[in-house]
């Protein structure tokens, strides 16, 4: 068979453009320019290259950002310091600090720090509780690109049986909250598998629609799958591949190749949420000096 692939850069590419243009419109008519605040703490490779990447989405986007990289054994005080001082600044919409912090530093509370007025990560236990009671907030970034890709290829996850695959707070939890929602591309039937699941294929094999956010690779491979699902792969990670110049090769939490046999409609990695992920960071950032615009 094979499956029809779920393009995450090409539908990234055409809603940033839709972005880049309100953000042109907010600083012709209002003279409010979105502007981005990210913090970064230690060295790590990852993290290191999802922060330039973020930065450099901003500036196509015509978005003001302002970087701070620390190194690994600034205080948990330094931090929480630039956090306020980045909640002042008016130049400032939204907030982004990139996680994980060193061991030392309590990420829940530099989070916590955050104003939830721009917290467009949505990752402050204000921003969650709004999402999960269903008032207005930031929704995060991954899940909410998670939805957006299903809405865009037109997948139907009214009435369907969502299974997902990990229950962290930043995928797996909020992911399973917005499917579940009385709203537009919710309305399914949830059901989430995390390492105490027993026999997970039972589960997976029951799932229209698969998301998979585990952090390891090939956690779901073609076996698993119902014929005719759509399966979304969040997970990234970084597999030892000599014959690669950087060393590594980027592969999901699904074998793509087995997987696609199977399902009907699949996401590559690379190239499938991550592109949606920093999109939808625009997206909030857009909205929140929308907000501030008419302040
Ligand atoms: P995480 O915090 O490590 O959580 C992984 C979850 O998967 C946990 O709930 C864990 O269960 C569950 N799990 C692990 N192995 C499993 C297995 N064999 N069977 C069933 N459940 C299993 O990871 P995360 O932050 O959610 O990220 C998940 C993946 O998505 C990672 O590869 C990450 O790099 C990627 N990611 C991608 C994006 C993007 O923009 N594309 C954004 C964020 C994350 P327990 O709770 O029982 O431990």
């Amino acid at each position: 068979m094979g499956a029809k692939i779920l393009n995450g850069k090409e539908l990234a590419a055409e809603l940033r453009r839709e972005i880049a243009e309100k953000s042109d419109a907010l600083m012709a008519e209002n003279g409010v320019q979105p502007g981005l605040g990210v913090i970064l703490v230690g060295a790590d490779p990852a993290s290191a290259s999802y922060v330039t990447a973020k930065e450099k989405a901003c500036a196509a986007a015509g978005m003001y950002s302002e970087d701070v990289r620390l190194p690994e054994e600034t205080s948990e005080a330094e931090v929480l310091e630039v956090v306020g001082r980045m909640n002042r600044n008016p130049k400032i919409h939204g907030i982004l600090v990139q996680l994980p912090l060193p061991q030392h530093i309590s990420e829940s509370r530099v989070i916590n720090a955050i104003d939830p007025a721009k917290d467009v990560d949505g990752f402050t236990p204000v921003n969650i509780g709004r999402m999960i009671i269903g008032e207005p907030c930031f929704l995060p970034c991954t899940p909410h690109g998670v939805i957006q890709m299903l809405l865009k290829a037109g997948v139907e996850t009214a009435g369907s049986h969502a299974v997902v695959v990990g229950r962290s707070n930043i995928v797996g939890k909020p992911v399973a909250q917005l499917l579940m929602r009385k709203a537009e591309g919710g309305n399914a039937t949830v059901t989430v598998c995390h390492t105490a699941t027993k026999k997970l294929a039972d589960f997976t094999r029951q799932a229209d629609i698969l998301i998979v956010a585990a952090g390891r690779p090939e956690t779901v491979t073609g076996d698993m799958i119902k014929p005719g699902a759509v399966v979304i792969d969040v997970g990234v990670n970084r597999v030892p591949d000599a014959t690669k110049t950087k060393g590594y090769r980027l592969t999901g939490d699904v074998d793509f190749e087995s997987a696609q046999e199977s399902a009907a409609l699949i996401t590559p990695v690379p190239g499938g949420v991550g592109p949606m992920t920093i999109t939808m960071l625009l997206h909030n950032t857009l909205e929140s000096a929308e907000r501030a615009a008419k302040h």
